[in-house]
């Protein structure tokens, strides 16, 4: 492609993406293709000669388009949000121009440094402790693997030094917890079997006596606690572990402690909600999504560490060919995390930040808070729905409730649930609430107003009208 092509399509593209961001609630929020359907419309062998790009587009347009759920509709109220936003997307332009594969220092000292002085931005805007030092990870998942990795790196160093037989490990966390924390201690190998799920409270959050006792119960069978997993911000409710005891349990027994705020952290920017990080003095590592509430296109993790020695210790390698006569002096990030090779991540992120200001985004965050707030309100007040927990941030647990039986509620829902998906206005996404099935109303994406809240409500209602009939 000679480079007056690539200017041509590349307008082209931006254009595309500039109408695409402006008519998006035109779109139903759910692709609504069959299985099977995009598959059928594909060549089943690769092209043998090259094809025109304006072909290529054109296909695009018509065969990829129709099966692209629209993550960025303002009506998107399933799951959590995983936002965009234009100086994101315009950096992620610029990232995959350079094309960098960021793995040690040398390979892109920019890319290390600028890592370096956003994490630490994120880490002051969050108000983590000033020790904390931060690293980006492509995902939630994998930082939470990274942490049980590093938790059971010292765990067994322990052991190695107390001498006799290793002791299996133990790992905490509630009952809420997210499926990554059950993934990550299969994959590091401490065994589903010694994962300990403690009881929640009324409000979904660990207990922390509950938590104690499993620890002392462990430890008089033999087995050494390695790793305790907060919640901030549960993804079936949003509740709100309580770090401050739980910092407490895990400094007594000395446990490496891990807090999971994939979706929740971004709060933290905002002084009225800083309140969830009491205790933080007593965190080990610490994760949050950008690219769920802070408008960084998926992927972007940061990942914080009090102690970056022990996470080093765990992951770091000294291939010959990787040397560098500089190792001394810089971070070379390889050494922070599973991969080797490395995206420049930090660039989206920093225009991000950049751009909108702490203000521009604590006032972004702090609207989807109020809308939040104003559903809660409406389900509260219609005798027909139940507020199913309490709505601590912008996500809302709730029910349709007409009196019936308890057993006959939760296919009720789920064919309520069904009806609204249908419609192609909205995308809610669902939970389990202790065996209740229950509605969530996730509010987060950048273009959601007060009227996309209103019109989802209002479908609402009509559709349970229309059910209950
Ligand atoms: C979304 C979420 C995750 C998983 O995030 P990924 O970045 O997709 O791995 C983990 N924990 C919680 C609490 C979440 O809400």
């Amino acid at each position: 492609m000679d480079k007056d092509e690539f200017r041509q399509f590349g307008y082209k593209f931006v254009d595309w993406v500039a109408d695409y961001m402006s008519d998006i609630a035109k779109y139903n929020v759910l692709s609504q293709v069959k299985p099977g359907e995009i598959r059928d419309q594909l060549p089943i062998q690769p092209p043998v000669q090259g094809e025109p790009l304006e072909r290529i587009f054109e296909d695009f347009q018509k065969i990829i388009m129709p099966g692209i759920t629209h993550w960025q509709h303002p009506s998107w109220f399933a799951y959590f949000p995983a936002n965009n936003s234009p100086p994101s997307i315009l950096a992620e332009l610029l990232t995959a121009g350079i094309g960098a594969q960021c793995m040690v220092w040398q390979t892109s000292p920019a890319a290390a440094e600028l890592e370096e002085v956003v994490l630490d931005w994120l880490r002051q805007m969050l108000g983590l402790p000033g020790e904390m030092v931060g690293v980006i990870q492509d995902t939630a998942s994998t930082a939470t693997l990274v942490a049980l990795l590093t938790a059971r790196e010292r765990a067994t160093n322990f052991e190695a030094n107390q001498k006799g037989a290793r002791m299996p490990l133990a790992v905490y966390a509630s009952e809420e917890t997210h499926s990554s924390i059950e993934k990550g201690t299969k994959i590091a190998g401490f065994g589903k079997e010694n994962l300990r799920y403690i009881a929640s409270d009324e409000a979904f959050a660990m207990l922390p006596s509950k938590l104690e006792e499993a620890v002392i119960q462990d430890k008089k069978r033999g087995l050494k606690p390695a790793c305790v997993v907060a919640t901030l911000g549960t993804t079936s409710s949003t509740a709100i572990d309580p770090l401050l005891p739980i910092g407490k349990i895990c400094h007594r027994h000395s446990i490496w402690l891990h807090v999971d705020a994939a979706f929740a952290g971004t709060a933290a920017i905002l002084p009225e909600k800083k309140e969830m990080l009491e205790g933080a003095e007593h965190i080990d590592s610490f994760v949050f999504n950008p690219h769920k509430w802070m408008f960084t296109n998926f992927d972007c993790s940061a990942y914080f560490v009090k102690d970056p020695g022990a996470l080093i210790q765990t992951f770091e390698i000294h291939p010959e060919y990787l040397k560098t006569g500089l190792d001394a002096k810089v971070k070379n990030f390889r050494d922070w995390g599973i991969p080797l090779g490395r995206r420049f991540r930090a660039l989206k992120l920093w225009f991000v930040i950049r751009y909108y200001g702490v203000e521009g985004l604590q006032k972004m965050v702090r609207e989807h808070i109020r809308l939040g707030q104003l559903f809660k309100e409406w389900i509260e007040n219609d005798e027909n729905f139940e507020l199913m927990a309490p709505a601590n941030l912008s996500l809302v647990c709730f029910r349709l409730n007409d009196g019936r039986k308890e057993e006959d509620l939760n296919s009720l829902n789920e064919q309520f649930l069904e009806s609204l998906n249908q419609t192609g206005k909205v995308f809610l996404s669902h939970t389990d609430l202790r065996g209740k099935y229950v509605l969530r109303m996730a509010i987060g994406a950048r273009m959601t107003e007060e009227h996309h809240v209103k019109e989802a409500w209002e479908l609402i209602q009509k559709k349970s009208e229309q059910l209950l009939k």
